[in-house]
């Protein structure tokens, strides 16, 4: 048995049997890293101490589990850089809260893994250190942002990990790497400690092998934080006893809008078939539509970098990060340290952002993407009073190639079409993979479900599971 290979919940239960130990476990999933992560490069940061300090850990829901975390959630005294040669040495003070939540769980730090610099992009080319490559195929990406955790999770190098998803960073990555990928309601999980990117769009969930992992890990993370006024105070319910729930009778909506051309033929294939199955368990299936989806790309990318171009305004120089080394004065100073430490999509995405906040142009682009983002809002709204849940495909396609897309940004923006409606609504969803197209690289399904309705989400996910079977049946090569 390899125990870097089991999932979070298989870890746990065999650590309690006293079957294997957190030791034994973390010196499995190192010993891994040192194998693979040279070829995959999903860890900026490696915890090389993991297995000491699996030997003092608390007993807890996560004893001794290593769990790799995004290197865009603060960790105190461990090196958090967003993938940016701005915040290249920033050691945070403190923990960020869904940190310290697993902290007193027992966990163990398995390391901080890779993005595109400060979680924009969508294949982790963008992070200013290097770019991390899919384990089930070296020459694609592993999506993004958090293609990091997400390849980590695939490749055996943690047994489990945190991302953030605005536009789908946790979900597309955990797509194109066959693992399993929740983001939660916004307000379910506290953004403190989150290095901020959009905020009203910001959310850190579970990256897994499995919806039960998913399900245990939300639980440990969630609930209302008084550190963030965002935060919902909404009862942390037990996913992982509502998962064997039947569905039978529960209603299914396809979308449209999420079917139609530009599609990969298979993506749309396998979904559709893995929906095929999920009908003979008794479940209703209909068409709706969405119908503001099409402005969903545009909407995202005013607001999405306006909120940006406010956040990053701290990245001057003065009380962290990296600074400039020659320079005239303060404005200078200001002026060098921002050109030297953002790459070019951050600084495209600052731009974008001053552009459309300015007062000239204010009402024409952010205020017209605030009212379109209502609009996009009641399009789920109005699915929802008759449907449990929403399912279309995670991505338009499998992993592309590395250098396939990084060249042309709105083709790169186009590839998060389905999963960015989803953050301006607020709403959870989950993908899961549902099988393999013909290069061999793993599709994802993408389950939706109504705000704070995880226990559905889950339950959906747990069935559609069982039926595939993916797992069982598939593993990267690496
Ligand atoms: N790919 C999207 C972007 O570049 C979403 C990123 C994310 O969810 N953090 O903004």
């Amino acid at each position: 048995m390899q125990l870097n290979r089991l999932s979070l919940v298989e870890a746990k239960r065999l650590v309690d049997k006293g079957e294997t130990s957190p030791e034994e476990i973390a010196e499995a999933v190192l010993k891994r890293i040192e194998e693979v992560d040279g070829k995959i490069k999903a860890y900026i940061t490696v915890n090389w101490s993991m297995v000491e300090d699996a030997k003092s850990v608390k007993n807890g829901k996560l004893s001794g589990i290593p769990i790799a975390v995004k290197d865009n959630i603060c960790t105190k005294g461990v090196k958090t850089t967003c993938a940016s040669k701005i915040l290249y040495n920033f050691v945070p003070p403190y923990d960020a809260t869904v940190v310290e939540k697993m902290k007193a769980e027992g966990y163990v730090l398995a390391g901080k893994t890779n993005l595109d610099e400060f979680a924009m992009g969508s294949s982790t080319e963008n992070s200013a250190f290097f770019t991390t490559r899919n384990p089930w195929d070296l020459e694609r990406v592993p999506g993004g942002s958090s293609g990091g955790s997400a390849a980590a999770v695939a490749a055996d190098m943690c047994i489990a990990s945190l991302g953030s998803d605005t536009g789908g960073s946790i979900r597309q990555p955990a797509a194109f790497c066959g693992v399993v990928g929740l983001k939660p309601t916004y307000g379910r999980v506290s953004r403190y400690g989150l290095v901020a990117f959009a905020s009203s769009l910001d959310q850190i969930g579970p990256i897994t092998k499995t919806v039960e992992d998913a399900a245990y890990l939300l639980e440990i993370i969630s609930g209302r934080d008084p550190m963030d006024s965002t935060s919902a105070p909404v009862d942390v319910e037990d996913f992982k006893q509502r998962l064997s729930e039947d569905v039978k009778g529960l209603r299914v909506a396809l979308p449209k809008e999420y079917f139609a051309e530009g599609i990969q033929g298979e993506v749309k294939e396998e979904v559709l078939s893995t929906v095929k199955l999920l009908e003979k368990e008794g479940v209703a299936v209909d068409e709706v539509s969405l119908p503001h989806t099409e402005y969903a790309v545009a909407t995202y990318y005013i607001v999405a970098p306006a909120e940006a171009s406010s956040n990053l305004a701290r990245y001057d120089g003065v009380k962290y990060g990296y600074r400039a080394e020659d320079f005239n004065g303060l404005i200078d100073m200001y002026f060098k340290t921002r050109s030297e430490g953002f790459g070019d999509e951050v600084k495209r995405r600052i731009m974008l952002g001053t552009y459309s906040l300015a007062s000239g142009y204010y009402d024409a682009y952010y205020l017209r993407a605030k009212k379109v983002r209502t609009l996009i809002k009641r399009d789920f709204e109005r699915v929802f009073e008759n449907f449990d849940v929403i399912i279309t495909p995670t991505s338009p396609t499998t992993a592309f190639r590395i250098g396939e897309k990084s060249s042309d940004p709105l083709t790169m923006y186009l590839s998060d079409i389905f999963t960015i409606s989803v953050n301006l609504a607020g709403v959870p969803a989950i993908s899961i993979p549902c099988g393999l197209d013909s290069n061999g690289l793993p599709i994802g399904l993408q389950i939706i479900a109504k705000p704070f309705d995880e226990a559905t989400l889950l339950k959906v996910a747990y069935r559609i599971q069982e039926l595939v079977d993916f797992r069982g049946r598939y593993s990267p090569k690496v």
